[in-house]
Formats: C-alpha cells, structure tokens, sequence
C-alpha cells in the first residue's frame, strides 16, 4: 500500500492537517476506533481565541501562569496570534459558534482565565467542530478515511520516516510507504483506572517515538480534572463536569457542605484541594453545587450535563451532585519544534500526542483545541512548502507485530514506565 501522506488520527488536529494539505496529494487518514470516537468528540467547554488586541498580554500571561511559567513563550505566542485566523477558518468550514442576540459571538469564561475569551457551542463545542471538519474531509477526493486500522509501528531509515506498519480492520499487517507521516494519536487516558478519555487512546505515538530513540519531553506532566462525575463503577470513561460551570458560578463542598476552596483557581490546585478535603473527610468524592446558576443558563449553556445528572438520578437544580478527578489532559509528548516536526525527519506530531511546550506544566482550560488546530495547521503548511517523493521502503519483519496482546502490553510498559514514579494515579 502506498500513500503520499499517512495520517494516524482522525481527532480535531488529524483532520484539520489533512485539510490544510496540498489536494493533488493522496492522503490517507486512519484510525483506530470509529471517526467519531476522538476526545475532540468530548470536548466540552469551548477553545479560546485573542479577544480584540489589548486581551493578548492577558491571555499571554494567563497560559504562562497556568503553565507555572514552565510554557514555551514562542508557542504560546505563535498559539495566541494564530487564534483568530483558526476561528474563521472553523466558522468557513460551517462551525456554529454560540452568539449574541446581535449576531456577535459569545464568549464564556473558565478556571483561571483572567478574561471572557472562550468561544463554545452548548456544552459540545468538540463535537460541533470535529463533525464540520469531519464533513469537510469527506468531500475531499484525495483524503481516504479508514476506520478500525491501528497504527503499529513506523519504519524508520538513517533518523528518517520512509513510512508506517498499519494493523487493518481485517486484522491483516501491512506496511505502508508514505512521504510524510503524521502522528495524530492524543492522549493517554486509556493507561489510567479513572479518565475521562476515550479508553482506546494508549499513547500509541508516545511508546513508538520511545521505541525508536526519538526526543520526549514533560511526559510526565499529566492533568488530573478537578470535577468528574463520581461512579462507583471505574470501568466506565469518567464524565466531566466542565470547568465552564465553576466559571458560571458553581461551588464545592466538603462533607458538612462547606466550601473548601477558591472554585477558579487553575485546574492542578483544585484537584490538590479536593484530593486533601477527600483525604481529611475520608471520603471518595466532594459536592458541586450547581443550584446558584439560573436554570435557564443551565439548560441553554449545559445540557448535556444536566441531561447526564438526571440520569444518575440528580436534580441538579435542586441537589448537589458527587464529583471526584480523574486524569484529563497529557501536557507531555513527542518533542516537537513550532512545525511539529519531531527529531526525524519527516515524521510530525501533532495535538495531544505532541509536546510543543505550549502548556508547559499545567493545561489553560480551552487552549488544546485551539492548540491542536494551530499547530496541526503548521505542521501542514510546511509540508505543503517541501513536498517530498516517497523513499523506498526497507524490509520489516511484519511476523513481530503478530501478537497483539505483547505488542499492546510493551508498549505500555515503555509509556508508563516515562510517567511511572513521578504521578499519583496510574
Ligand atoms: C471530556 C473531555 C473534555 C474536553 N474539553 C475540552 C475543552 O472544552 N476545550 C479544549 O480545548 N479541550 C478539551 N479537551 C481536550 C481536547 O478535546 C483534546 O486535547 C483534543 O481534542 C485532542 O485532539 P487530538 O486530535 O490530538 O486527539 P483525539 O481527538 O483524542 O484523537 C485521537 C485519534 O487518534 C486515534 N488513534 C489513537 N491511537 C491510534 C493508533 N495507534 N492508530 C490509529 N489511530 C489511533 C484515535 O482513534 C482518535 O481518532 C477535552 C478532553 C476531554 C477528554
């Protein structure tokens, strides 16, 4: 099988990079679940963008302080600038951002923003961005979609990516040549008991950029969302209780139903916070109190939300529901340059899977679709100056990727084995 380009991905950053290539190049886009099964699904509370020019010191310094100052300053400010070009490109692609009665968008605010600069749609501004984009691909002739093929392996020559070895949704093995190859594969929830991640997303591109010797970086900076639905049952993904709530005004409580904390502080200290109260309460959860939001805001802002609390059986206009953390977001990944190129040539990393150091320590809430978006545009935009023909493939032992379970099982232990030690809960 040959292609021109291979992208492993079809989140929000896979499918905003192969619209961004060239249309004279084949592209083909695979993944390893259904296309609808990505995080950038799950999105909930918005993507931030520059509101007007006297808010980017602002938001400048917001990312920076979330990050404990440990953010790359040339990502952030390449992120920031290209934040209104992304947004109008969505809104070209048909993405339906929430407005004013005046037609003017809408902006939300969350934990540890200084200002309002989070555009959102309800409470699924991800579904509502990766279904356009998704929509726009398939009207793309040179751009194949190929559900339930997983990307195993890729096959390396001399520090450069002639290609990939690809597990087919009939089960076949089959090595794939490919001038350029993308690496869209996001987070590592799935390694984690509780997450709000989709359970498929193993830190695939981190364990294959690991077994090949190429640069890692923050691997170990891991986010744990403060406010996930407490569920005795840990099997299932984790629900999250958007961050936007707080930002609307709701409240946590101890076990006496005592607030015990500042509610918009960044993300890491109220999950400290809570993981304390619960430790002194000796108990598995804390209470968020959503009751002093205006119910009309609830139903129109977060009905989803509202609609998951009723099936648990609360009312959460009238009751407080049970939330504890879980992990969230991997600010760590494959180190990659301002065009998510990675240390081999040839082979870019983008969205959640990459580490371009735009977060530093700590996530902004709403900066990693806007993150994923930009740099996935970037990694485009250089591919599309320097196209390239493909190299000839070297043999590969395709018998070693044979055994799923193994090959599932080492890679794994290389991701965890980078985090282990230095975060609480794997
Ligand atoms: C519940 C939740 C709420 C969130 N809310 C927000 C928010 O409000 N605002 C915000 O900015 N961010 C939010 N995020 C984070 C954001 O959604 C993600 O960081 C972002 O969407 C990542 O996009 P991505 O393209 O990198 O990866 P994903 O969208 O996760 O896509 C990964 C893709 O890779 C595929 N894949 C994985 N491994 C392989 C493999 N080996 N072979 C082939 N395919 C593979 C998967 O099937 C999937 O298609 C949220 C995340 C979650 C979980």
């Amino acid at each position: 099988m040959n292609t021109d380009i291979i992208i492993a991905g079809s989140g929000c950053s896979g499918l905003y990079c192969a619209l961004h290539l060239p249309k004279d190049q084949k592209i083909t886009i695979i993944t390893k679940s259904s296309l609808e099964e990505s995080d950038s699904y799950l999105a909930q509370g918005g993507i931030c963008v520059l509101n007007g020019e006297q808010d980017y010191d602002s938001f400048f310094e917001d990312t920076m302080r979330a990050g404990h100052y440990e953010n790359n300053p040339q990502s952030v400010g390449i992120m920031i600038r290209s934040s209104r070009g992304v947004i109008e490109q969505l809104i070209s692609y048909g993405v339906d951002f929430c407005r004013n009665a005046d037609g003017s968008l809408a902006y939300t605010r969350e934990g540890a923003h200084s200002k309002k600069r989070i555009l959102y749609h309800e409470d699924v501004t991800g579904q509502e961005i990766t279904s356009k984009l998704l929509q726009r691909v398939r009207e793309r002739e040179n751009i194949t979609l190929l559900e339930h093929t997983t990307l195993l392996d890729v096959i390396m020559k001399d520090n450069c990516c002639c290609g990939a070895v690809l597990r087919m949704a009939d089960g076949e093995i089959v090595a794939v040549r490919a001038s350029y190859t993308i690496l869209a594969t996001g987070g590592v929830g799935g390694l984690y008991r509780h997450s709000t991640n989709f359970r498929h997303l193993t830190g695939d591109a981190v364990a294959i950029a690991a077994k090949h010797g190429l640069a890692l970086q923050n691997v170990d900076y891991v986010q744990i969302h403060p406010t996930t639905f407490y569920n005795q049952d840990c099997s299932e993904r984790s629900f999250l209780i958007s961050e936007s709530v707080r930002g609307e005004g709701a409240k946590l409580y101890n076990k006496n139903m005592e607030r015990f904390v500042d509610e918009l502080l960044p993300r890491d200290q109220v999950t400290q916070a809570i993981w304390k109260q619960m430790e002194e309460d000796g108990t598995d959860y804390v209470w968020e109190d959503l009751r002093m939001i205006d119910p009309k805001v609830l139903h129109r802002h977060f009905p989803n939300i509202v609609e998951f609390c009723a099936e648990k059986g609360y009312d959460v206009t009238r009751e407080c529901i049970p939330v504890v953390p879980a992990q969230h977001y991997f600010m760590g990944g494959v180190k990659v340059d301002s065009f998510s190129k990675s240390s081999a040539d040839r082979l870019y990393v983008i969205g959640e899977a990459a580490c371009n150091g735009v977060h530093g320590k700590n996530r902004l809430a709403s900066n990693s679709l806007l993150e994923s978006l930009v740099f996935a545009g970037r990694a485009a935009s250089q591919i599309s100056e320097a196209p390239v023909t493909a190299l000839p493939l070297p043999a590969v032992d395709l018998s070693q990727y044979a055994d799923r379970e193994k090959l599932e099982g080492t890679y794994r232990t290389l991701v965890l084995d980078e985090i282990k030690g230095r975060t609480k809960y794997v």
